[in-house]
């Protein structure tokens, strides 16, 4: 049994600079996955620090913050049964030289530092994510 869940996804500034936002939307749907909020904004490096302060000490922890302030990306909350784990999976490892074929990250990322989405990795990060995007009235449960 699992549970349903809700995950935040962000198609990143690669991915919509390179046109993919349908192809990453389109594979979380045909997986079973519910769209309850979605926008496009512009972060700007705070705000980008403030998403991934848990790499506040990492050395890419500069770049990143960069790369995600650096065009417009899509936010979307996700629903469905273990939905967190499954966006994970629909995503691919981390580097796309090591995600299996099939999905987002090995069919469209370049490289570990551009890897064209985002993706929850627990119920503790979703927790922070949503509402760090979202407020209450913005997600549209079933
Ligand atoms: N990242 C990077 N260099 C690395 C590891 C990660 O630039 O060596 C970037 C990459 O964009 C990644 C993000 O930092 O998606 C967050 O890293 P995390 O380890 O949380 O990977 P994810 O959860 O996105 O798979
Ligand atoms: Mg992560």
């Amino acid at each position: 049994m699992t549970a349903i869940q809700r995950t935040l996804s962000i198609v990143k500034p690669d991915g919509v600079q390179k046109r993919v936002i349908g192809d990453v939307i389109g594979r979380f749907e045909k997986a079973g996955l519910r769209i309850v909020a979605m926008k496009m904004i512009h972060m700007s490096s705070s705000d980008a620090g403030g998403f991934y302060v848990v790499h506040r000490e990492r050395p890419f922890y500069g770049e990143l913050r960069e790369y995600m302030s650096s065009g417009p990306v899509v936010v979307l909350v996700l629903e469905g049964h273990d939905a967190i784990a499954l966006t994970r999976r629909i995503m691919g490892a981390t580097d796309p030289a090591h995600a299996d074929p099939g999905t987002i990250r090995a069919d469209l990322a370049e490289s570990i530092e551009r890897n064209i989405v985002h993706g929850s990795d627990s119920v503790e990060s979703a927790a922070y994510e949503i509402p760090f995007f979202f407020s209450a009235m913005e997600i549209h449960g079933g």
